[in-house]
């Protein structure tokens, strides 16, 4: 690991503005930050500590519904918060399918939204990515791509977003508030926070040099159930190969197909971004549920889908999961046990 300066920052302009220099990285639990510094893939020279910033570590709720919810929270306290669990048990869920009890103890929300994408080409040094070395080539297209993506890959990056948290923030509608370096603040909406790789892989998100993640808020939940379903290798421990976060809003009719009124649905471990396509939604609004009606859902989300070799078994996969996650929900429309054991 090459050597780096390290120092606390108290203040988050004081944060803003010493992470604005090229090589300045701000480094909240580190989860990601030191595994990729280690084998030197990323090279900071300062790492300014953000881990003691004031204000930054609670999950409150204001009189209109809203949630917000600071950077520094760690992903264990996040995932137990009684509020999160009773209001939004596709986020706890989400999160608690990710990592390990130690890691998710240390990761932060901000950071979590930033981690970095496993792509066994990224990780390897000896390997060409355009996202580590803009220009270099990609190695996952015509290689190793059993992990890679289906969906929203260029000819430069086909990296999967691998953020289990990020998927029930899509689907909740999350929105993220930043201080910038020159002390202004702003807010970007969850879906246009990651960007597509297109020719600049290396560029993931809108956040600019110096721009300090303060904490984001959810909108009250809407009706209907939620589910989190993470398909992965091993029962814990794994990256997803597939994930569905869902609300599905339907009427129980045991005899019948179930009349969904409203469903909500992002995937990950498929694309380049947690993967909403509101059209797929709109398909099975205000319907029975039909296996025509899935089959369309299905479809108009997967559109475009492509495999690269390794990870053609991703299209029918994601396509069943989807699909089953959506009609086992409509057809158990009890909302979830607070207690998170449903
Ligand atoms: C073995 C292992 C297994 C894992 N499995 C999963 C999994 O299954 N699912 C999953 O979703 N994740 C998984 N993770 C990833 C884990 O969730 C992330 O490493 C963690 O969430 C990152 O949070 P952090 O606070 O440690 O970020 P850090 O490592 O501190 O930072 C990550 C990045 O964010 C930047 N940053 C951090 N906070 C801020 C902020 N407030 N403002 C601006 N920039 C900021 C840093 O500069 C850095 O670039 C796994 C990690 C490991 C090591």
């Amino acid at each position: 690991m090459k050597t780096f300066t390290y120092t606390r920052a108290s203040t988050v302009a004081e944060a803003a503005k010493r992470a604005t220099p090229a090589g300045a990285m701000p480094i909240a639990g580190g989860t990601n930050l030191l595994d990729l510094a280690k084998p030197e893939l990323i090279n900071p020279d300062q790492i300014i500590d953000i881990t003691r910033l004031p204000d930054l570590n609670t999950v409150t709720r204001t009189s209109d519904g809203t949630v917000h919810i600071g950077a520094l929270v760690p992903n264990a306290d996040l995932a137990a918060h009684p509020l999160i669990r009773q209001h939004y048990p596709v986020l706890s869920r989400a999160i608690l399918s990710g990592a390990s009890p130690q890691i998710r103890n240390m990761a932060t929300t901000g950071g979590n939204l930033l981690q970095r994408t496993r792509c066994i080409p990224f990780y390897d040094p000896a390997a060409r990515c355009n996202k580590r070395t803009p220009g270099a080539g990609c190695d996952a297209l015509h290689g190793p791509n059993r992990m890679n993506a289906i969906l929203g890959g260029s000819p430069s990056c086909i990296a999967v977003n691998p953020s289990d948290m990020a998927v029930a923030l899509r689907v909740l509608d999350a929105t993220i508030h930043v201080t910038t370096a020159a002390g202004t603040t702003r807010t970007i909406p969850i879906a246009d926070f990651h960007l597509l790789p297109g020719n600049t892989p290396d560029h993931e998100t809108r956040l600019e040099r110096g721009d300090i993640i303060t904490g984001l808020t959810l909108p009250p939940p809407p009706p209907g159930r939620q589910v989190y379903r993470k398909v992965r290798d091993r029962a814990s421990y794994a990256f997803a190969l597939v994930s569905v976060a869902a609300i599905i809003d339907a009427d129980p009719t045991p005899d019948a197909s179930p009349h969904i009124r409203s469903a909500r649905f992002a995937l990950g471990g498929i694309a380049t971004k947690p993967w909403r396509i509101p059209a797929a939604e709109a398909a099975l609004a205000d319907q029975p549920l039909t296996r025509d009606a899935l089959n369309r859902a299905a479809d108009l989300t997967l559109a475009g889908a492509s495999g690269h070799g390794e990870n053609d078994f991703k299209i029918p996969l994601a396509r069943r999961t989807l699909t089953h996650v959506i009609a086992h929900t409509a057809r158990n429309p009890i909302p979830m046990d607070p207690s998170g054991a449903t």
